[in-house]
């Protein structure tokens, strides 16, 4: 059997509080939230925070509104209620579509949106789907609140700009009339993605004003396609130019090795399903 090494256990009260207790223990404390990435690392020993603070909690992080604009989702809402939330479905149907796809009901009771993002894991599907909505993440520390572009929240595998002491709070999608959709390719269902591809599209008077494309699990820097944004931007919606920027997000991305499958196959992976999103999203569209 395996078991984590001791640690504090602490249960925040509010965020002010949570915050105090993520300084009182410095950098070693570690902020549990659905636990279903942080526990399974810390068993393995690959984590030993000595302090864990649970934000279970915290309702304040845990609703799901639409406020000056924009869609804003707690840190805290879990999977399960992102998937079943009828506002977020509405506007993003993305959401729906990736969260359908997140692991199976067990994990996705528990598991939470901040969690997710805040793992950074590169086979995490909703970091492709946050940074293709151009999301902004908002951030609070002792010293008050930052937003951060959730394309540049990601450092790199694992890491995110989080400074230590500091929570995730809520993610802002700013509304705008767009179509999107999330396509993930997977061994088994609710299996991690071999590959997964975001689209959304903002489309006016005919042509593409704006388009965010990401990749999950396919080697894509902070996620994002953006040579195969930069291709469609301007020009209109058409069959031969989302074959053009599936081609040009194919040969931009470094997907490596792994038991899912091997560099060609990802590439080609990548291509497809670039394709295949832009076509969804475009067809919610019609
Ligand atoms: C069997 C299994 C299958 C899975 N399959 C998939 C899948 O197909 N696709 C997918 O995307 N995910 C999958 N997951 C991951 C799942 O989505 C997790 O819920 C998610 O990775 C982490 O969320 P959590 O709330 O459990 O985070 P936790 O495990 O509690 O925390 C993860 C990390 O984030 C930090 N953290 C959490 N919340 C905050 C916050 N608000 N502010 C600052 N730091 C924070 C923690 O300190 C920790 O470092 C799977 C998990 C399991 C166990």
């Amino acid at each position: 059997m395996q078991v984590p090494a001791s640690f504090q256990y602490r249960k925040a009260t509010s965020v002010a509080h949570a915050l105090s207790l993520l300084a009182e223990y410095g950098p070693e404390a570690r902020v549990v939230a659905g636990g279903h990435s942080l526990l399974p690392m810390m068993k393995l020993r690959l984590a030993h925070p000595e302090a864990l603070v649970d934000i279970n909690d915290l309702a304040e992080l845990a609703e799901i509104r639409v406020e000056g604009g924009a869609l804003v989702i707690g840190a805290l809402v879990r999977h399960a209620e992102l998937l079943s939330s009828a506002v977020a479905g509405r506007h993003f149907p993305i959401l729906h579509d990736a969260e359908r796809v997140i692991a199976d009901p067990i994990v996705r009771n528990r598991g939470t949106v901040g969690g997710s993002l805040c793992q950074a894991d590169p086979s995490e599907d909703l970091s492709a789907v946050f940074a293709a909505l151009r999301a902004e993440l908002v951030v609070r520390g002792l010293d008050g609140e930052r937003v951060v572009a959730a394309r540049d929240f990601f450092v790199g595998p694992y890491e995110t700009v989080l400074a230590d002491g500091e929570l995730l709070v809520a993610i802002r999608v700013p509304i705008r009339p767009s179509v999107s959709a999330y396509v993930k390719v997977d061994r088994r269902a609710g299996d991690w993605a071999v590959g997964a591809a975001a689209a959304v599209l903002e489309l006016a008077g005919g042509v593409v004003a704006e388009v965010g494309i990401g990749l999950t699990a396919l080697g894509a820097r902070k996620f994002v396609a953006a040579e195969a944004e930069d291709h469609l931007r301007a020009g209109p919606p058409s069959g031969e130019r989302f074959a053009e920027a599936a081609r040009i997000a194919a040969a931009h991305c470094a997907p490596t090795a792994d038991q899912r499958g091997p560099v060609d196959y990802k590439r080609h992976l990548a291509g497809e399903l670039v394709a295949r999103a832009l076509r969804g999203a475009v067809g919610r569209a019609a």
